[in-house]
């Protein structure tokens, strides 16, 4: 049998608890379509790629992640469940 716990509690949980409830978390930059003028369409921006693709290879892949998107996945207790819909953000 799968073993489960709350991972705000830590109370111990199975795989089919009517006590055991799924979060999921999407967490993402907010982007509007770009716009661009015809001055900026115009210039070469080869260089700047060139230091963006350099500063990449060195990056910390998960820094990169938290900047742009992370997904996230919890498994709560029903009394966790109760706090968390009472007060998302804490
Ligand atoms: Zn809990």
């Amino acid at each position: 049998m799968i073993r489960y716990e709350c991972d705000k509690c830590g109370c111990s949980l199975t795989a089919n608890d009517p006590r055991r409830f799924i979060v999921k978390m999407e967490v993402y930059a907010a982007a509007a379509p770009l716009e661009f003028s015809q001055s900026e369409l115009a210039k070469d921006h080869t260089s700047e790629i060139k230091e963006l693709v350099e500063q990449l290879y060195t990056a910390n892949p998960d820094e990169i992640e938290d900047q742009t998107y992370r997904r996230l996945r919890f498994d709560l207790c029903n009394t966790c469940q109760q706090a968390l819909l009472r007060r998302p953000l804490g």
